[in-house]
């Protein structure tokens, strides 16, 4: 039995031929050892259990003239694999991806609407070890699990108000190490789509400035300046739900009065049609009832569009972003509801500053939060299984 010091030595020095390997590919084992500086016999030993544990391939061995020519070691991204989830009231979408964030497995999963925590991290872990074995990964594989979740504001909800998920998400990733034996990594639903679109590189790289505006279960937004998150004092930046919308909106669970939350979020829509239309029971039913013509709901999604879009304009005169992208509940992909949003926006907004602006409503990546959730999990994922004996 090594001791926890040599163990920790062992571990460092495997993580640090571990990305040696991977900034060099075909690397021999000479040159490992040149470039970090460490003992040949050692690298040859880590190596040699790092390919045990599938980390490390080797590319095969030639006889040359001179003996043993040195073989080429690549890093193997499929050693292991990260799940991201993106967790809505009413859905879970799920990615599982390899080490180097190529995604394997993307789908959506209804859920319902009532899911205490147990619930919910039985569904999740149902999900993940589905999408797993129907992709031949064994669970042995899976390293760490990010989820994306409505970031909190800074009071607790009421569990009483229609616009919250009650559930406890830290218990939830608690449930979820205990039964998969992983680590959890919980962040924003936001935070988890601007990761991904920016490995995507989805976003214009002369786009300095880009708000992305989230609706869903809780309206939120986030700023991304340069490629980084501005977050604000104690990560709080983004609140954009709970700007007032003067004549409009109700009580909010934030203690004001009038908050686009209270009127743009999914469940205040639905709650809003459902209290004279009784048919109403989800989101889906509202767009259904509001296209066949129905009054409450053409009116109610088109408060919501207003109440939104009076947000983003806000926004766009506060900060003159290069671009905004609108997204996260299907209600923005409504073709009634773009039309409002574009409009209002166009009326509210500077047009001085609208000028330079690109609106994007709607995504067409409707899985980017669970793979910056699956990203989020790579990042932090430590490669090598634990207690190393290596
Ligand atoms: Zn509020």
């Amino acid at each position: 039995m090594p001791s926890p010091s040599f163990a920790d030595m062992r571990r460092r020095n495997a993580l640090k031929i571990v990305a040696t390997v991977r900034g060099t590919p075909q690397v021999s084992r000479a040159d490992v050892a040149r470039l970090t500086n460490l003992a040949r016999a050692t690298v040859s030993s880590i190596v040699d259990d790092l390919i045990g544990i599938g980390l490390l391939m080797e590319s095969g061995s030639k006889q040359s003239a001179k003996g043993r020519r040195p073989i080429g070691l690549t890093f193997n991204p499929e050693a292991s694999f990260c799940a991201g989830i993106s967790v809505e009231y009413n859905r879970l979408d799920l990615v599982i991806c390899d080490l180097d964030g190529v995604s394997h497995i993307e789908r959506r999963i209804c859920i319902p609407t009532v899911l205490d925590a147990g619930a919910l991290s039985d569904t999740i872990g149902d999900a993940i070890t589905t999408a797993l074995s129907e992709a031949n990964i064994a669970q042995l594989r899976l390293g760490s699990i990010g989820l994306a979740i409505p970031p909190r504001v800074g009071s607790e909800r009421p569990t009483a108000d229609p616009s919250f998920i009650p559930i406890d998400f830290m218990e939830v990733a608690n449930r979820l190490q205990a039964s998969l034996s992983c680590e959890i990594v919980l962040d924003s639903h936001l935070n988890m789509f601007a990761i991904a679109q920016t490995h995507r590189k989805c976003l214009p790289d002369e786009a300095e400035t880009i708000l992305i505006v989230r609706a869903g279960s809780s309206v939120h937004s986030a700023l991304l300046l340069k490629g980084k998150l501005f977050e604000g004092r104690e990560r709080r930046a983004g609140q954009i739900g709970h700007i007032k919308v003067p004549g409009l909106g109700g009580q909010c669970y934030c203690g004001g009065n009038g908050c686009i939350e209270t009127i743009a979020s999914d469940l205040a829509i639905v709650a809003s049609c459902a209290a004279s239309q009784q048919d109403v029971r989800s989101l889906d039913d509202v767009m259904h009832y509001a296209s066949s013509g129905d009054q409450t709901c053409e009116a109610t999604l088109k408060k919501a569009a207003y109440g939104l879009a009076f947000g983003v304009a806000t926004a766009i005169n506060l900060l003159a972003p290069d671009m905004v992208i609108v997204a996260g509940s299907s209600f923005v992909d409504h073709h009634q509801t773009r039309a409002e949003l574009t409009n209002v926006i166009e009326s509210l907004a500077l047009p001085e500053i609208l000028q330079g602006c690109q609106i994007v409503i709607g995504t067409s990546d409707p899985q980017a939060e669970a793979l910056g959730a699956a990203l989020n999990a790579v990042a932090i994922h430590d490669l090598l299984p634990g207690p190393l004996s290596l």
